[in-house]
């Protein structure tokens, strides 16, 4: 046996486990587990379907074992896509008794913005772990109300900005946290597609349910610009407004905005049902870089002043985000987006509202 390997380890290497306990070390190395975390997802909609779902037929940490819908005539389609048994199938009533289903883990919900404190707290109380979609609710409140349940029943809570996720962001993130560019003297961003919601019912165009750019997409540039720059603003203005009011009475269809940080930066957002913008331009001392697109599916790609190229990254976002979140749970380490940064973004959404009602006043926070 070589001088560098004592005993124990030896006896670890060749499996031995049950040698070890026979030569009485006091204590047995029992295997990790390796299985995989079961997820219930909350809400059968387009981003469960599109993406979640296909994610968790890739990921190593976890994989789909329930699903929660008020929508019976999904049930077979996905039960036999999924391989889900009867056991851990639920609606919006019966979801509570998830408690009962070893099988689940962790509920995801991917229900309308409106829905998801009621959604997320009913699992937290069912001592499930909780993944909510973003934006993360509608005011601080339900945030809070969120974060309260998931502290009180022990069970992690994440928010679903898979941005935090992919490679190049992490990148600009580490960028801004070490200065490899000096200090940020500039910053824009926008997230925004070119669209129509024509549904009169669609939860898009229903403020109740969090409707409107400013909460579903206005969250990526804010979110960008608290990531980017690892700073919280004091102060926000905005102006909400709509161009087709057929169909974004209720709501707003663009919002411009702007985040005013200690250090006297402000940092300019922009976001919209009505017009496509998908970047991130940081102005630095020494230089710049940007990420274009930067909140894609995929392709998010990036580069700098002096030349250093920022390629997409081929894996599947989702995927790499719930193993990344099902591995913290695993490991019981903090998640890379805990509750408290979904929070943050909805003090700004409204905050930013406030300021639009106000003759875009600066709102300080
Ligand atoms: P969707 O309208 O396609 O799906 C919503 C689902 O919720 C549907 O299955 C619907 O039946 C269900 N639902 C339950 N109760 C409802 C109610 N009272 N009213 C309306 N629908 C109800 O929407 P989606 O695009 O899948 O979005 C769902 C959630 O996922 C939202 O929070 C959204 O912001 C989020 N999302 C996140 C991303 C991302 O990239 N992270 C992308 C798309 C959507």
């Amino acid at each position: 046996m070589s001088k560098n390997i004592s005993r124990k380890q030896f006896l670890i290497k060749t499996g031995s486990a049950l040698a070890l306990s026979s030569f009485g070390f006091p204590n047995i190395i029992i295997p990790k587990r390796k299985e995989k975390l079961g997820v219930a997802l909350v809400g059968l909609g387009r981003y469960s379907t599109g993406r979640l779902a296909p994610g968790l037929k890739l990921t190593e940490h976890c994989e789909l074992r329930g699903i929660v819908t008020g929508s019976p005539e999904k049930i077979p389609v996905w039960q036999e896509e999924h391989g889900i048994p009867d056991n851990n199938v639920y609606n919006y009533e019966t979801m509570h008794e998830v408690a009962n289903n070893d099988d689940i883990d962790i509920i995801y919900v991917v229900t309308p913005p409106g829905l998801h404190a009621e959604h997320s707290i009913i699992g937290a109380e069912a001592g499930k772990h909780v993944w909510c979609e973003k934006p993360m609710a509608m005011d601080e409140e339900e945030c809070r109300a969120i974060i309260d349940a998931a502290n009180k029943n022990r069970v992690q809570l994440t928010v679903g900005y898979r941005m935090q996720h992919e490679p190049n962001t992490q990148t600009i993130i580490k960028y801004g946290r070490e200065e490899t560019y000096g200090a940020i003297t500039g910053l824009e961003t926008g997230a925004g597609y070119s669209g129509a919601h024509r549904d009169p019912d669609d939860w898009r165009r229903n403020p109740d349910l969090g409707g409107g750019a400013l909460y579903d997409m206005g969250v990526y540039p804010i979110n960008a610009a608290r990531y980017a720059t690892g700073m919280e603003p004091v102060a926000v203005r905005g102006k909400l407004w709509s161009e087709r009011e057929e169909m974004y009475s209720d709501v707003d269809e663009f919002t411009d905005f702007e985040m005013e940080f200690a250090n006297g930066l402000i940092a300019k957002g922009e976001t919209s049902f009505g017009k496509s913008s998908n970047y991130l331009n940081v102005d630095a001392e020494n230089g710049w870089y940007r990420l274009e697109p930067m909140q894609s599916y995929s392709g998010v790609q990036g580069e700098t002043s002096d030349g250093t190229e920022l390629p997409p990254d081929p894996d599947h976002q989702q995927a790499r985000q719930m193993d990344n979140d099902a591995l913290a749970i695993k490991e019981n380490k903090e998640p890379i987006v805990p509750g408290e940064d979904g929070l943050a973004d909805i003090r700004i959404v409204k905050a930013i509202m406030e300021s639009s009602r106000r003759g875009e006043e600066w709102i300080q926070l």
